[in-house]
C-alpha cells in the first residue's frame, strides 16, 4: 500500500514528515532518536491528522507518553494545518503480544485499512490501562534510571539488572518479593523496559497474577484453552506481578504450573513478584513452592532513612520546585511505612506550593500533611516499639525506663530509641521523656551510634532490619 493512494495532500506531509523527523535527533537527544524515534515511519494524514507507525506497541506507548506532545507541535509549527498525530502499531514480523484493542476505544473508522489497528491519538487522551489482552501496559516511569538503589533493594536491583542484561538465563525464575510499596513493580517493569528496548525481538510479557487467573477463566469459559496455552508458552520472557493472588486457586495454580515448567524447561526467563517468599505463600502446593525457589529469590528489605532520603533528592531534583533538604529530611524521618506514600506525601506539598504559590517550609509540610502524620504517629507508639524490642533481646520492659548501663541492656534501649525516631514523628524531647524521662542529647547519642553501628556491625544491622519488620506489621 503506497501512501499517496491513501490520505489527501498525502506526499507533501510526508515531506514535513521526514523533516520534522529529521530535527528529533537534536531535540530528544542520539540515544532517544535512535532507539524510539528512528522506526517511525509516516503512514497518511487525512482530516488534519497525521498518522505515524511504529513497530511495536511498547515503542508507541513509550513515544506517546514521552515525546508526542513535543512532535505534535513541532510538526505545526511546519505545518499548521495537522491538527492531530495519531500513532498506529504495525508489528512486522513477531507475533502479536496484545489483541486488537476494543472497537469503543478506536474513534478513528477510517483508519480500520490499517493493520493491525492498534492505536491511539494525542489529542485524545491517553488510553486506559491494560486494554492488550495478554499483558499490562509497562509505566514509562519505572525504569532502572528511575531507581534509586539502597541497602533495602541493592540485591533485588542487582538482580533485576543481572536479569535483564545477561543473554543467557542465569536464574530462574528470579523470585521478588517484598511488602507494599517498596518497588516491586518498578522493578519489574523496569526489567521490562531494558529487554524490550536492548531485545525488541523478544516477546516480554509483563501481567498481574489476578489477569493472567482472569485470562485463564475467560479461555475456558470459551473453550479457548488451547490457545491460552500456546500464547503464554511461547513468551520469551514472562513477568507475574502479585504472585500472591494465585495461590489457593486451584486450577490457574496448575496452569500456571505447567506454563512455567514449560518455559523454564525451554530455558525462557520466568520473573515472579510477590509480597512474600516462596516458603511463606500460602495455599500453595507444594511442588509450586519448590520449584519457586529453584532460581534466585531476593528481597526488598523495608526502607532506610537514608533510601528514603535518596528518593526524594531524586525526585525533588526532577522538579522545577526548590525544596529545602531540611523538609526532604523531615519527610524521610516521618513516613516511613513505603515509598507509595512517601511519594504521595510529596506530591500533596508540591501541588500545595504550587497552588498557593508560597515556599515550602517544615511549618507548611507539617500542616498539609496533618492527617498523614497524625495517622503515622497513631499506627506506632513508643510503647509498641519498646515493648517489641525488649521482647527480642529478652530484656524487661521496665529496663527501657532504667538507668542500667549494662552494653546488654544499653544496647537494645538505644535501639529502642532509634526505631522511635524513625518510626514515629515525635521529636527528640518527647521520646526521651519516654525513655526514664532521659535528657534529649542522650536521644541524639543514641541515634548517632546506632547510625554508627550499623554499617559495621552486620549482625545489629539484621536485628534492626527485622525489628522493623516486625513493627511495621504490628
Ligand atoms: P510494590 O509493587 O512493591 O507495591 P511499587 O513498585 O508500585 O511497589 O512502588 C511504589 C512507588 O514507589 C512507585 O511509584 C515507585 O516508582 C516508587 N519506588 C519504589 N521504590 C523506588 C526506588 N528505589 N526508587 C524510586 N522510586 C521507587
Ligand atoms: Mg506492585
Amino acid at each position: 500500500m503506497t501512501a499517496s493512494k491513501i490520505g489527501e495532500d498525502t506526499p507533501a506531509k510526508e515531506t514535513v514528515w521526514e523533516s520534522t523527523k529529521s530535527g528529533f535527533s537534536a531535540m530528544f537527544g542520539e540515544d532517544c532518536y535512535k532507539s524510539w524515534l528512528a522506526p517511525l515511519t509516516f503512514k497518511k494524514f487525512f482530516s488534519g491528522r497525521l498518522v505515524i507507525s511504529a513497530p511495536s506497541r511498547f515503542m508507541r506507548d513509550w513515544v506517546q507518553t514521552n515525546c508526542s506532545k513535543e512532535i505534535l507541535l513541532s510538526l505545526q509549527k511546519v505545518d499548521s494545518s495537522i491538527l492531530a498525530l495519531d500513532i498506529i502499531v504495525e508489528s512486522s514480523s513477531r507475533p502479536q503480544l496484545f489483541e486488537k484493542e476494543s472497537s469503543s476505544l478506536s474513534n478513528h473508522n477510517s483508519l480500520a485499512d490499517l493493520e493491525p489497528a492498534i492505536e491511539t491519538s494525542v489529542d485524545s487522551g491517553s488510553e486506559e490501562d491494560s486494554q492488550g489482552v495478554m499483558g499490562s501496559r509497562l509505566d514509562p516511569r519505572y525504569t532502572f534510571e528511575n531507581f534509586v538503589v539502597g541497602q533495602p533493594n541493592e540485591l533485588a536491583y542487582a538482580a533485576a539488572r543481572r536479569v535483564s542484561e545477561a543473554d543467557k538465563v542465569t536464574f530462574n525464575p528470579l523470585f521478588l518479593y517484598g511488602g507494599v510499596g517498596l518497588g516491586k513493580t518498578h522493578l519489574m517493569h523496569a526489567i521490562a523496559w531494558h529487554i524490550q528496548t536492548t531485545h525488541p525481538k523478544r516477546r516480554v510479557v509483563y501481567l498481574s497474577a489476578e489477569k493472567f487467573m482472569y485470562q485463564f477463566i475467560r479461555a475456558l469459559r470459551f473453550k479457548d484453552t488451547v490457545s491460552f496455552k500456546e500464547k503464554f508458552r511461547s513468551v520469551d520472557v514472562l513477568m507475574i506481578d502479585d504472585f500472591q493472588f494465585i495461590g489457593g486457586k486451584d486450577s490457574t495454580q496448575e496452569e500456571f504450573f505447567h506454563t512455567f515448567n514449560a518455559l523454564v524447561d525451554q530455558n525462557h526467563q520466568v520473573i515472579i513478584s510477590a509480597d512474600r517468599s516462596p516458603t511463606d505463600l500460602e495455599g500453595l502446593e507444594d511442588r509450586m513452592r519448590s520449584r519457586l525457589g529453584w532460581g534466585l529469590v531476593a528481597d526488598i528489605h523495608p526502607t532506610t532513612y537514608e533510601l528514603r532520603l535518596g528518593i526524594l533528592q531524586s525526585k525533588a531534583d526532577k522538579l522545577d520546585l526548590k525544596i529545602p533538604e531540611k523538609v526532604l529530611e523531615f519527610l524521610a524521618y516521618k513516613i516511613s511505612s513505603n515509598i507509595r506514600e512517601l511519594e504521595g506525601a510529596l506530591n500533596r506539598i508540591v501541588a500545595h506550593a504550587m497552588l498557593v504559590g508560597r515556599e515550602i517550609t517544615i511549618e507548611s509540610t507539617q500542616d498539609v500533611l496533618k492527617d498523614l502524620l497524625r495517622a503515622t504517629d497513631r499506627r506506632l507508639s513508643i510503647d509498641e516499639i519498646q515493648k517489641k524490642v525488649a521482647e527480642y533481646y529478652n530484656i524487661r520492659l521496665a529496663d527501657m525506663h532504667s538507668s542500667k548501663r549494662a552494653r546488654s541492656i544499653a544496647r537494645p534501649r538505644q535501639i529502642a530509641m532509634y526505631l522511635s525516631k524513625s518510626m514515629t514523628s515525635l521529636s527528640l524531647p518527647e521520646i526521651g521523656k519516654k525513655f526514664g524521662g532521659r535528657d534529649h542529647t542522650t536521644v541524639m547519642h543514641a541515634l548517632k551510634k546506632v547510625n554508627e553501628l550499623k554499617s559495621s556491625d552486620i549482625s545489629l544491622a539484621e536485628d534492626l532490619d527485622l525489628l522493623q519488620r516486625m513493627l511495621q506489621t504490628c
